[in-house]
């Protein structure tokens, strides 16, 4: 079975990236920059952000980071997103989630300028990627890193029935619409599983690709593989593991020992979809700025 390795595909990709950003920074005298906006204390969200800002300083990008007090009020996130907006040294614009309760995430949303939304959740980008204008939107960065995965692996997907399990605006929809558009790199016949879905194993062992976005631990078993399934693991679930020094450890939604024994190529978690997902979003903030100095 083939290890699809998003660690070192990522690693491969930051390169790639840094390359760019020197050749601009010596061509242009300007680099692209990102800001993320953390509000309130989240411990993993902080070491998200940490990580964000970290890799972009790694390949050459501005980051910056503004932090808020939990209790702040939304109108002043979305002032600052406004000032964001208007200011042409920040090509792409970050709102960590989850928010605190008083903050309306859509609003956040619909607040942040389309053409700096290198998370692709803005109805617009969403909306292109639907229609098809992959050339003038930004696509959530998890479903496009899924889709570099399968590019760099040269794995097949035309004609391929692609079974995604989970319909989340930032995850299975995406993905979903992704796998189903007329591209070499796509073009899948494409089923979308979820909650209510009945007999969801019916559906799983047709899959010639089949991506599961749930969020339960080790959900997808070997009897709901087909042999030769490509199998994709978006999952990140942490559970109980006395043999770990901390205690716990993670794991995706699919059994790995026991679906790797089926499958003809499959991701680790970690070190699958994960990486993939930082490394898109600087491969987004930096076609934003490419847009924005045609180049
Ligand atoms: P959500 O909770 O938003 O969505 C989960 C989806 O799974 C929903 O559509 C839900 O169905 C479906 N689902 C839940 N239980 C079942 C079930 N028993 N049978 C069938 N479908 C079910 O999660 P996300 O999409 O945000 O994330 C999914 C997983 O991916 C999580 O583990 C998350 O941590 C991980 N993740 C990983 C990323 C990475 O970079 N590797 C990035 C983003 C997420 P319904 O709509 O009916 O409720």
């Amino acid at each position: 079975m083939l290890i699809i390795d998003g660690k070192k595909v990522s690693l491969e990709l930051k390169d790639e990236l840094k390359a760019s950003v020197d050749r601009y920074r010596e061509t242009t005298g300007k680099v692209p920059g990102l800001t993320v906006i953390i509000v309130g204390e989240d411990p993993a969200s902080q070491v998200y952000v940490r990580n964000k800002a970290k890799t972009c300083k790694e390949i050459g990008m501005n980051s910056s980071v503004i932090t808020m007090p939990a209790d702040t009020p939304e109108e002043h996130l979305l002032d600052t997103i406004a000032s964001l907006n208007l200011d042409p040294a920040v090509h792409g614009i970050l709102v960590q989630q989850p928010l605190p309760e008083q903050i309306d995430e859509f609003a956040v949303t619909l607040a942040i300028d389309p053409q700096k939304d290198v998370d692709g959740f803005h109805p617009e980008n969403l909306g292109r990627l639907v229609m098809g204008h992959l050339d003038k939107c930004f696509v959530s960065c998890t479903p496009y890193g899924i889709l570099e995965l399968l590019g760099r692996y040269g794995i097949e997907t035309s004609g391929k029935h692609c079974v995604v399990v989970g319909r989340s605006n930032i995850v299975g929809k995406p993905m979903a619409n992704l796998m189903l558009q007329k591209l070499k790199r796509s073009n899948c016949t494409v089923t979308i599983c979820h909650s209510a879905t009945q007999d969801i194993a019916s559906y799983t062992r047709q899959a010639d690709i089949l991506i599961a976005a749930i969020g339960r631990a080790k959900f997808i078993t070997p009897d709901m593989v087909k042999e030769g399934a490509v199998v994709i693991d978006v999952g990140i679930n942490r559970i109980d593991d006395p043999t770990t020094k901390s205690g716990t450890r993670l794991v995706g939604d699919v059994d790995y020992e026991g679906v790797s024994a089926l499958a003809s190529a499959m991701t680790p978690v970690p070190g699958g979809v994960g990486p993939m997902t930082i490394a898109m979003l600087l491969k987004n903030t930096l076609h934003s700025f490419e847009r924005t100095h045609n180049l």
